[in-house]
């Protein structure tokens, strides 16, 4: 019976799992992907294998209830059909935030939840969901451990300075600071390096997550020294649908000139800005891309996500003290040479010039010969999460012994 970690990450209405074999002293190895969707209407379940074929697909009515505790109560069932070959052992969340006292994954108990509820306010979008799953086991399986990843750990090793802002001292102690997010993503990335080039890992390199949440990050050795986004998930560049960084005046204006709520303002903030906001037709990049060439509202709203991209990035090498290489990751990295190119092409004072024909077909090397070099690399969070979920196992395990 080969034991077996479930990845969760859960969102408004979905919940994306993965499960992955835990064979002793290898790397956490890929079972099956899947995903609900349309919880809390009519709900929709696919679950592929490592291969990408599917295996099983389900839809429920939306006039029947099927929310995220129904989905987690399915999919134990589901693979429960399996329980002669693989035994779910240990469950590892995604969270987006864990604020000041989480620097690294920790197992979950009641009082570890009730810290993380604390933090809803700072991820007002994204923790509520993915504490929900979290306290559903806890209530539902009381004794299958859990634990939770986070976001924000991978940047506990910014310096002060980096991790500050400039406001009275008071609001620090409550922490209003910068934390930073897409951390599972910047760790897998940190990880395989190495595979790519020696040179990177110990180098200077800024990775460009580019999906429908966009961030930079600066690697110096592999460990984070600044990232565009702060606070919230609303910093730095602009994304699918949030602003990225905005003078913090416009909100005062959305409140007392446009009269708009806090919750109103939130929500233009979050949900309707970036790509959708400015081209006021999609947050999608594939449907902007294929409207560019005639819409000056879709070719505006690419043209500014590159010019903040290239902009930030300055910043970043500037933090760096120089740039050995660039990392492309995430949706619209991994995917859409158009952006990378352009973004390359807004470089070229940091010595990095495209290879067209690599960039075409997606690398990973897509930088010519000299100067700093450029990749491609699919990141792969989930894959942290299990490998976090498994140490932190062993080393109960190991205390247990003990
Ligand atoms: P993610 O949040 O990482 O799933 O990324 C979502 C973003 O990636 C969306 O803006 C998609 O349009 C974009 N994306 C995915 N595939 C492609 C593609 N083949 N070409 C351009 N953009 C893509």
């Amino acid at each position: 019976m080969t034991p077996v970690l479930i990845v969760l990450n859960a969102g408004s209405s979905s919940l994306k799992f993965q499960v992955f074999d835990m064979l002793d002293g290898a790397e956490p190895r890929l079972v099956w992907k899947g995903l609900y969707e349309g919880l809390g209407g009519s709900a929709h379940f696919l679950v592929k294998d490592a291969g990408g074929a599917v295996l099983d697909e389900m839809t429920w009515d939306s006039g029947d209830w099927f929310g995220h505790e129904e989905a987690l109560m399915h999919l134990v069932s589901w693979l429960s059909q399996f329980r002669e070959e693989r035994k779910p052992v240990a469950i590892g969340h995604r969270v987006v935030h864990g604020g000041e006292a989480f620097s690294r994954p920790v197992l979950v108990n009641e009082a570890v939840i009730q810290r993380l509820e604390a933090l809803v306010p700072l991820a007002p979008l994204h923790q509520p969901h993915n504490l929900e799953p979290i306290r559903i086991v806890h209530r539902r399986l009381p004794g299958m451990p859990q634990i939770a990843c986070f976001d924000t750990a991978f940047h506990q090793t910014q310096s002060e300075i980096a991790s500050l802002f400039a406001l009275p001292r008071e609001m620090r102690e409550r922490g209003v600071r910068r934390y930073g997010f897409h951390g599972l993503s910047y760790d897998y990335i940190s990880s395989v390096l190495k595979d790519y080039d020696s040179r990177l890992a110990e180098g200077r390199v800024v990775v460009a997550h580019l999906g429908n949440g966009a961030s930079l990050c600066a690697l110096e050795g592999g460990v984070s020294v600044a990232t565009t986004m702060g606070f919230s998930a609303l910093d730095g560049l602009p994304m699918g649908t949030r602003c990225g960084a905005i003078d913090a005046g416009v909100v005062f204006f959305m409140l007392r000139e446009m009269k708009l709520t806090p919750e109103e303002a939130e929500r233009v903030l979050y949900t309707k800005s970036g790509l959708l906001g400015v081209s006021g037709i999609s947050n999608d990049m594939r449907v902007l891309r294929s409207k560019a060439a005639t819409d000056v509202d879709a070719r505006r709203a690419i043209d500014l996500f590159v010019y903040r991209i290239t902009r930030e990035i300055g910043s970043l090498v500037a933090a760096l003290g120089g740039i050995d290489g660039i990392v492309f990751t995430a949706g619209i990295g991994e995917n859409d040479a158009a952006t990378r190119a352009e973004v390359i092409a807004g470089l070229a004072w940091a010595g990095l010039t495209l290879d067209e024909a690599a960039n075409r077909t997606g690398g990973p090397r897509i930088s010519s010969q000299s100067g700093p070099t450029a990749w491609v690399i699919p990141t792969n969070e989930e894959l942290v999460i299990a490998r976090q979920t498994r140490s932190m196992l062993g080393a109960m395990q190991d205390k247990l012994a003990s």
